[in-house]
């Protein structure tokens, strides 16, 4: 047999995950709103992944537009504030499907609030249809439902896709002792376990996120989506980043 000159496909880590972005990431170095740069840079990794044959889909936050609690803070009825963050997600949900299709990427956004001229309503065999075909899914409105995150959202969604894990994407590279842009003793830690995370309230997702994962037995990795080609070296069990699962504590 004539041996093949192709190269071997990359030895990929996870088949399918659900990538959180917090809405924070979006602002790139702007104080507020949506960067489209930042934007794109974040479409250009997912689009890499998805060439690589990754069944993906993603949760964006909201917090880079509005903030259930802050409004709540100044005065707003808690609901009410928390619906204005939830529809903050839908329009970075659509800002990220642009930048996707712009890189030829098929997507579809599905909201937990219905809004039938905009979007997808969520429909959960639809999404799964959507990913099975290679379609990016991306999962706007967070749960539907005042009194949560988009970090439970993520996890929920994680769960009823069945996603192998859950990439946290954030602006740093994984979970550490201390808030390391406040201290720099701060050491990032390999491994942790969902129980560690829990009792030792390290702020990486909220308590219900991570009781949802250790439930589901989904893996939840965290690293920073802020440098271009994290995502895809931690798809393929390289780069720096922090990984929480059943087992205890490794070493920091
Ligand atoms: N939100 C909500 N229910 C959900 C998801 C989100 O009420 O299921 C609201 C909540 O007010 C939250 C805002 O939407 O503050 C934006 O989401 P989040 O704070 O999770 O965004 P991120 O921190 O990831 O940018």
């Amino acid at each position: 047999m004539i041996p093949s000159l192709a190269p071997a496909p990359p030895q990929l880590r996870f088949r399918k995950v659900l990538l959180k972005v917090s809405g924070e990431v979006l602002m790139g170095d702007t104080p507020y709103g949506i960067d489209m740069n930042t934007v794109d840079g974040v479409a250009r990794d997912v689009a890499e992944i998805v060439k690589l044959g990754v069944e993906l889909c993603l949760v964006i936050g909201g917090g880079n537009i509005f903030r259930g609690l802050s409004g709540a803070a100044k005065g707003m009825d808690r609901t009410s504030a928390d619906y204005m963050g939830m529809l903050a997600t839908v329009m970075n949900a659509l800002a990220m499907q642009n930048a996707l299709e712009r890189r030829g990427v098929d997507t579809r956004v599905q909201s937990a609030i219905p809004m039938a001229q905009v979007c997808e309503p969520y429909i959960r065999r639809r999404a799964v249809r959507h990913l099975e075909k290679g379609r990016v899914v991306i999962f706007a409105a967070g749960t539907g439902n005042p009194f949560f995150t988009t970090d439970t959202a993520a996890a929920l969604r994680a769960a009823e896709m069945g996603c192998d894990a859950l990439m946290k994407g954030t602006s740093v590279d994984g979970v550490y002792t201390a808030d390391p842009k406040r201290d720099p003793t701060a050491l990032r830690y390999d491994r942790l376990s969902y129980l560690e995370v829990l009792s030792q309230d390290l702020k990486v997702m909220d308590a219900s996120a991570i009781s949802l994962m250790r439930e589901s037995g989904i893996p939840i990795v965290v690293f920073s989506i802020r440098r271009p080609g994290a995502l895809v070296d931690v798809m393929l069990g390289r780069g720096v980043h922090t990984v929480i699962t059943e087992t205890p504590l490794a070493a920091v």
